[in-house]
């Protein structure tokens, strides 16, 4: 989902570490042959780095026609990055429109460049030509359920995957494998990765009147209050020919539905006469799992845990190490003409994905715990939200992913506003508290 995550800001990328490649022995007459379980944004983006780099390449994907249910936006550096051409984008979303509480809304796209925008995909159409390109990389993609993953007992054996395609069941040999089986993971449970905290996220497809789909035409909109859920936001991100309205709670799964029903309720003259065509929900992980390497096996993207509090952002971040993690086992394995162990894991993906990413993941959890706490609390970020500092530090941060150019006056400025915002609306929260009791 869009960020809501002013001060969002990654460290400086580290120089990478000199190259110490892996001492193991080279493969006789083979090159390193590696499996890649789910072929989402991390799973593709790890099958291409690899398949790239000249590692054997099996891509599994237990439903290449599905949907994953995802709100579909994504930064402006990741069109870059990932090469994803224009005609993928449904929507260039240039507004923003954030409704507090008490339903007080602010424009949150001001500072916004003209070439600068939010991009809205269908995860459909994302997916599956990330899938492709893996595949034009050397990817070998296999539709198939995976069912186990057999961790070997002899240091260097192979692992051995089973898996289902077309009622029948199978099993390959490999060297590594890399998880990328997203939020229920298969891999992880294997590798005994230990659990994280899960957020349920639910929404709704609704084509829209076309009246009302022009409202929409580059406009997304969030909602936050105790209507809409408890420690998240409601959202609705327009599409091709529809709206994807939806919310998510951590604390309160068993109550989506009535969330679900207030952020309709928000938005109602909006959407009246509109169609529902899809139905969607699924778990959002709230922090890295315990355990992210064991032995050959390594996760990446939801499997890992990696989505953002606060903005709940998670498909950069599944690409972008699915990436990294296929580049390190790449540069470890010498362009898969040798062996890799957990320790070459360590040092060429997980060190660097935590001195780039850490702080930023850590920062925004500390953003919702701050903003997300009340409906007191959520009224000073909206507030806070119509300061154009506030809005083009948090969408430089969010579109490039890299460190904005901050202005030491402005930032005391924004720091005794954020204080004073939240003192002021604390005050004023209290007494509409006490009017209502
Ligand atoms: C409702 C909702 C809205 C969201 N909105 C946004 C948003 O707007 N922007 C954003 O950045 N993030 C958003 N997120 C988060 C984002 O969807 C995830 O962070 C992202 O999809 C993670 O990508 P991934 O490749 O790690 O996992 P996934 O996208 O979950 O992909 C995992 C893949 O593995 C496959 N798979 C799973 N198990 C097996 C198996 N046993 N065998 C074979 N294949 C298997 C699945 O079919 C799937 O294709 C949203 C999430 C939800 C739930």
């Amino acid at each position: 989902m869009a960020a809501l995550s002013f001060l969002s800001l990654p460290l400086p990328s580290k120089t990478s570490i000199a190259a110490s490649y892996s001492s193991n022995p080279p493969l006789p007459g083979r090159k390193l042959r590696a499996a890649v379980i789910g072929g989402g944004p991390a799973g593709s983006s790890a099958a291409e780095a690899l398949a790239s780099g000249g590692v054997e390449t099996f891509l599994f994907e237990r439903s290449p026609s599905n949907a994953k249910p995802c709100g579909g936006a994504i930064p402006l550096c990741m069109l870059a990055e990932f090469q994803i051409p224009n005609h993928l984008i449904d929507r260039h979303v240039t507004r923003m429109k954030i409704f507090s509480p008490s339903n007080l809304a602010v424009d949150f796209g001001k500072t916004l460049l003209p070439h600068e925008f939010i991009a809205m995909l269908r995860r459909e159409v994302l997916d599956s030509f990330l899938r492709s390109r893996a595949e034009s990389s050397g990817a070998e993609l296999i539709s198939g359920l995976v069912t186990d993953l057999k961790v070997p007992t002899i240091t260097g054996a192979p692992y051995v995957v089973d898996y289902v395609v077309g009622g029948s069941r199978r099993e390959l040999a490999v060297d590594v494998v890399v998880g990328a089986d997203g939020a229920n993971s298969r891999v992880a449970k294997s590798i005994r990765a230990g659990d994280y905290t899960c957020a349920i996220a639910f929404q709704e497809r609704i084509r829209l009147p076309d009246e009302k789909m022009k409202y929409y035409e580059n406009l997304a909109e969030m909602y936050i209050g105790n209507d809409v859920s408890p420690d998240f936001y409601g959202w609705v991100f327009p599409k091709c020919d529809h709206v994807a309205v939806g919310t998510g709670t951590v604390r309160a799964k068993q109550e989506i539905k009535v969330y679900q029903r207030g952020i309709r309720e928000r938005v109602k003259p909006k959407i009246n006469g509109g169609k529902v065509i899809k139905v969607e929900a699924h778990p959002i992980p709230e922090h890295p799992r315990p355990v992210r390497i064991r032995g050959r096996v390594a996760l990446v993207g939801d499997a890992a845990g990696y989505v953002t509090k606060c903005s709940g952002e998670g498909i950069y971040f599944a690409a972008k190490s699915g990436r990294m993690c296929g580049e390190a086992i790449v540069r470890a394995s010498d362009g898969g003409e040798r062996m890799v162990d957990e320790r070459d894991l360590k040092r060429e993906y997980l060190k660097e994905w935590d001195a780039k990413y850490v702080s930023t993941f850590r920062f925004l959890d500390l953003l919702q715990k701050v903003f997300y706490g009340s409906n007191a609390a959520r009224e000073a970020l909206v507030e806070l939200c119509g300061d154009e500092y506030v809005q083009r530090m948090t969408f430089e941060s969010y579109l490039y992913k890299k460190l904005a150019d901050g202005n030491r006056w402005e930032d005391a400025k924004m720091l005794v506003n954020s204080i004073g915002s939240l003192m002021r609306c604390k005050i004023i929260g209290e007494k509409m508290e006490a009017l209502t009791l």
